[in-house]
């Protein structure tokens, strides 16, 4: 049996961060090591802003988005046109739309794609409060920046068809988005371009 090296809680700590993506217990291993070398500036504020986050994180109740505060740094920024929604899968779609930065308007997150497969009905996702969003009467387009997978566009036209009696635009970006392909793994500038070449749905 193999002695541990350091105290249970440091143990601890580097099994938690051995699960986050992109690290294994490797890399973990020297994460708390150099946290712990440099305890005041980064181990200290790194457990407060964990535990801030962790106290405060919450889902934007308009867009679904990731939010600390009442909405997100989005929905409740005066900047930008509340006219267009662009629709994408997961907030890392969103945040990798928003850092192409080609997109002004507001964002509807819906917390997946519908599955036969993995039984994933419209009311599992955000589905509803899109289209009550959409009939409003403050938005004029919809975007649909889904993911170019098969549940993908299944869902883009599910959601084209119950936009369908409203007076409102639906467009999809242009096939800059590979197949199988997922806006986060997308360069900025390759999704600018989908957005501005986008068309009706
Ligand atoms: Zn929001």
């Amino acid at each position: 049996m193999s002695r541990k090296v350091a105290g249970p809680e440091i143990e601890q700590l580097i099994q938690l961060l051995a699960r986050l993506p992109g690290l294994g217990p490797r890399s973990s291993r020297r994460a708390v090591l150099a946290m712990i070398r440099r305890r005041e500036m980064l181990l200290e504020p790194l457990s407060l802003a964990l535990d801030d986050v962790a106290q405060n994180v919450r889902e934007c109740p308009e867009c679904g988005n990731i939010a600390t505060g009442e909405l997100c740094g989005i929905c409740a920024s005066p900047r930008g046109s509340a006219t267009e929604i662009c629709v994408v899968e997961t907030v890392a779609d969103l945040w990798a739309m928003e850092r192409g930065g080609a997109f002004s308007g507001r964002y509807h997150v819906l917390g997946g794609v519908l599955s036969a497969l993995d039984a994933v009905g419209p009311e599992a996702l955000r589905i509803p409060e899109l289209i009550a969003r959409a009939d409003d009467g403050a938005a004029s387009e919809v975007i649909l920046a889904l993911n170019a997978t098969i549940d993908g566009q299944t869902t883009a036209h599910y959601i084209a068809e119950q936009l369908e009696p409203l007076d409102i635009s639906v467009t999809s970006l242009a096939k800059g988005v590979p197949v199988g392909g997922e806006l986060d793994y997308l360069d900025d500038g390759t999704i600018g371009a989908a957005l501005l070449a986008r068309r009706a749905f």
